[in-house]
């Protein structure tokens, strides 16, 4: 298992990927958390974003630790399993929930912030008719697949 060899807040002096969600996290002279491992004899660091640093103790646990490492896809495991629970109230979601939501939006460009409405009289259709201010600006057109939540 990889060996976390140290751990430091830098500031960044160029752009940084999230090595767990592969949004664009850190920019120049952004701090970020540094983690760097030793795994097979190869050094390698991870870098992440302040959001998915503040999941991890949520997935450490969701994952009951056993060893074999955190990476993103057990990231992913936890937040499809957590956030598909959650209610599209953001009051009565837990934090955990909120934080496995933002998590599926940032990583998986899932919408989260209206419900699925498909096209009236066509159910088959995948389309999301969700105008956002009523107009068609702000027409959705996203797949059903890609909102947490369905009006149907
Ligand atoms: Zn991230
Ligand atoms: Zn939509």
């Amino acid at each position: 298992m990889p060996e976390l060899v140290s751990e430091k807040i830098v500031r960044a002096r160029k752009a940084h990927q999230c090595r767990t969600c592969n949004q664009m996290a850190v920019m120049p002279g952004q701090e970020y958390t540094r983690s760097t491992y030793v795994f097979d004899g190869r050094i390698y660091d991870w870098v992440m974003c302040a959001d998915c640093r503040a999941c991890a103790s949520f997935v450490f646990s969701w994952c009951s630790y056993d060893g074999d490492g955190i990476g993103e896809d057990q990231y992913d495991e936890w937040a499809y399993d957590t956030g598909w629970e959650a209610d599209s109230d953001p009051a009565t979601q837990s934090d955990e929930q909120k934080a496995a939501i933002s998590y599926l939006v940032r990583s998986r460009k899932m919408v989260a912030g209206h419900a699925w409405v498909g096209v009236a009289g066509h159910p088959d259709d995948l389309e999301c008719t969700h105008r956002e201010d009523g107009t068609d600006a702000t027409y959705c057109g996203g797949d059903e697949r890609d909102h947490l939540w369905s009006t149907r």
